[in-house]
């Protein structure tokens, strides 16, 4: 006999594990006798996703419903975490924070957030650090996440929004550049707009080193040499120019920066451009010809292309692609950074960032720091001025110029490059407090940790990455004595003598004050309001008025440049920082794989997806395994010159041959970020994940 459900709870929320921001409906059944509810979960149509979600989103409810949640503030007394009242926890950190400025000044405090923060938490951390704390030091992990694209697109667009048009565009292109991207993986639902536009008749080419999901798909695969991307675009541009499929008209009308480009890309020799990026000179050619050929066409980048320490000028080679070819602001045509994080792209522009105040307004502009002062209530000299990157603050900590590090939804033990640094960073400092809803490696180290509502308890808008707002409503109270992030932040700020700055009584409230912040800026969200959100399937930014309706494809007339043109740039052939060498012979490439998301925090806590993938491994092509003795399946040990690694062999035959893969999503010994380099890209500061050079042995037990 079937026991029919006691009751119900059903909650519609959306998918927290990427950037499309799936809807979903998770149904709590409770039935009578059993020891504990069970779950269901539906996909809901929603114009992103189209009603689907991926394994990540099936089982998201897992970590937050049935996982090892923080319920309780922890303080740490010889070794061990104990429970500690909201009260004693909030005191300790007044206490701490009062001491550790009058000692050393408010820099001395810095704070580390996420890319998975709503808006409105990003946008009051932000506010926290500079009115409440009044330190500089203020960065997220999101810096590792889109720095690069977002740079990018701001010098040579005028703006830094994921997809420069609506996904819907997609299937109207005749020719996709997907480069260092694996949607495949990392966002599932988004390969049927992919495979509708193959079915459509468009020519795609993939540029990575290795075979994927997403390679799969493609008409082209570009293996290109790991770090060598900008150089490979050279090539194709090379071959636009030669070939004269350039489009004149959009080139002189809408570009500055032709002349100059053209003068570089002929003193280029394509044979030397095959040789440094391991692509043949006539793929490339084929490559260029489809890409220059077809009507319409869009590139992609991602972590790939742009975790590199010539990140940034890598992406600006993939916009000079779009632009020298006129393809981008009208249908079917574009550039996109595909935004990993949940709220990759909101994260970036409320004041997370060392650089920025909210709506992408520069800390470092006079005219902008004067607008969210007078927003703020405060004069703009209070302001401070600009800190430095997330792994700077890292380096920072190291050397004892920070002595606090108060941490926001984030794991930077895992996630910073030359993790044997940042951990013995995170020992030394005198105070480290992180807010979680979950124990990362991060927390592990911590004095004091302080239990943030998860994502199905939490209301807040996440904007995707189309630059689409969205509002996730809270669909459950609070496990424990958990706290929404911005709450727990409004209240230290109330015991820091702050309290008239941060009087906000609701998502909702932050919001508003938010949209003011950001008026007239980059990302303008003025328009945008939680009632609106309530009605529409979320709305673009920028959208500047209530009654606007949100702009859904940038650029179609012109770019928010002087003269509205966009700016063509020549870009060098670039060397990785880091060179492969008798002692380190391979190159090292990292990223995700399908069920795990970011540092693995929470997908190691969901038991269907722990299931599937318990463990790292490092993909390795046959011919390499047999050269260095690797049985597939045992374990292998990778060394770089910053650290060691053991993880499981697989083989991989579609692999270059002298390159290893290692995701990212797991701590202690198999914590591939011990390995990476820790150079960073100079106009953006992302590190260089992307290549290092390691060697590989057998794991031999010492
Ligand atoms: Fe959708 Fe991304 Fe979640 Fe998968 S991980 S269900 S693609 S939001």
């Amino acid at each position: 006999l079937r026991s029919e459900p006691a009751s119900e709870l059903v909650m519609d929320t959306q998918c927290p594990f990427c950037s499309v921001q799936c809807k979903m409906q998770i149904i709590e059944h409770k039935v009578d006798g059993a020891q504990s509810p069970t779950y269901s979960v539906i996909p809901k149509p929603n114009l992103a996703s189209e009603g689907r979600l991926c394994i990540k989103g099936m089982n998201a409810y897992q970590h937050v419903l049935t996982g090892e949640r923080i319920l309780h503030p922890m303080l740490k007394k010889d070794g061990t975490f104990v429970r500690i009242s909201w009260e004693e926890a909030y005191e300790l950190i007044i206490h701490k924070f009062n001491d550790i400025r009058s000692q050393y000044g408010s820099d001395a405090i810095a704070l580390y957030g996420g890319g998975s923060l709503t808006n409105e938490s990003a946008y009051v951390l932000g506010k926290f650090a500079r009115v409440a704390l009044r330190t500089k030091y203020i960065d997220y992990n999101g810096r590792f996440c889109m720095s690069a694209a977002a740079s990018a697109g701001v010098k040579a667009l005028g703006i830094d929004r994921g997809l420069t048009n609506q996904l819907s565009d997609i299937e109207q292109a005749r020719c996709i550049v997907l480069a260092g991207t694996n949607i495949a993986e990392c966002q599932p639902t988004l390969m049927p707009y992919f495979t509708r536009a193959k079915e459509n008749g468009a020519y795609i080419i993939a540029i990575d080193p290795r075979e994927t999901g997403t390679t799969r798909i493609a008409d082209l695969h570009l293996r290109v040499k790991p770090g060598m991307d900008a150089t490979l675009v050279n090539g194709l541009l090379k071959v636009l120019l030669e070939e004269d499929l350039v489009d004149r008209d959009f080139v002189q009308q809408r570009t500055k920066g032709f002349a100059e480009l053209k003068s570089h890309l002929e003193g280029l020799d394509l044979t030397e451009i095959a040789e440094l990026t391991g692509v043949s000179a006539e793929t490339i050619r084929q490559a260029a010809a489809a890409y220059g050929k077809a009507p319409t066409g869009m590139v992609f980048t991602a972590r790939g292309v742009e975790q590199q320490t010539d990140g940034h000028m890598s992406v600006r080679n993939f916009i000079n692609l779009a632009l020298l070819t006129g393809k981008i602001g009208r249908p079917g045509c574009g550039y996109g950074a595909v935004t990993g994080q949940g709220n990759g792209q909101g994260g970036r522009e409320h004041g997370q960032k060392a650089d920025q105040l909210p709506g992408y307004r520069l800390i470092e502009n006079p005219e902008d720091r004067a607008y969210v002062a007078g927003v703020w209530g405060i004069d703009p000299d209070e302001l401070p001025g600009k800190g430095v990157s997330a792994y700077e603050m890292l380096v920072k900590v190291h050397e004892q110029e920070i002595r606090s590090l108060f941490v926001m939804a984030s794991n930077p033990l895992i996630s910073n490059p030359n993790a044997n640094l940042v951990q013995e960073a995170l020992e030394k400092l005198e105070f480290l407090v992180v807010a979680d809803f979950l124990m990362s490696e991060t927390a592990q180290l911590a004095d004091l940790i302080l239990p943030a509502s998860a994502y199905l308890e939490n209301t807040g808008t996440l904007t995707n990455l189309e630059g689409r707002v969205l509002l996730r409503e809270a669909a459950r109270p609070a496990a424990g004595e958990a706290k929404p992030d911005w709450e727990i932040l409004c209240e230290l700020a109330d015991r820091l003598g702050r309290g008239a700055y941060f009087a906000f009584s609701s998502a909702e409230d932050i919001f508003n004050e938010l949209r003011l912040a950001s008026r007239g800026g980059v990302a303008d969200y003025y328009g945008i309001t939680y009632e609106r959100l309530r009605k529409e399937e979320g709305v673009y930014w920028p959208c500047p008025e209530p009654d606007h309706p949100g702009q859904k494809r940038l650029f179609e007339t012109s770019f928010p440049l002087p003269e509205g043109k966009a700016l063509l740039t020549p870009v060098d052939n670039h060397l990785p920082k880091e060179q492969a060498s008798p002692e380190y012979p391979l190159y090292l490439t990292t990223g995700r794989i399908l069920t795990h998301y970011l540092t693995g925090v929470q997908t190691r806590k969901s038991h269907s997806l722990a299931a599937r993938d318990v463990e790292s491994f490092v993909e390795v092509h046959p011919k390499t395994a047999k050269k260095y003795r690797l049985d597939e399946e045992a374990l292998v040990k990778l060394e770089s010159r910053r650290g060691v690694v053991y993880v499981r062999c697989r083989y991989n035959a579609d692999i270059r041959e002298d390159t290893v893969f290692v995701p990212m999503h797991w701590g202690d010994t198999q914590n591939v970020n011990k390995l990476t380099l820790d150079a960073l890209d100079p106009t953006c500061k992302m590190p260089g994940f992307k290549v290092c050079a390691v060697n590989v042995s057998p794991f031999v037990s010492e």
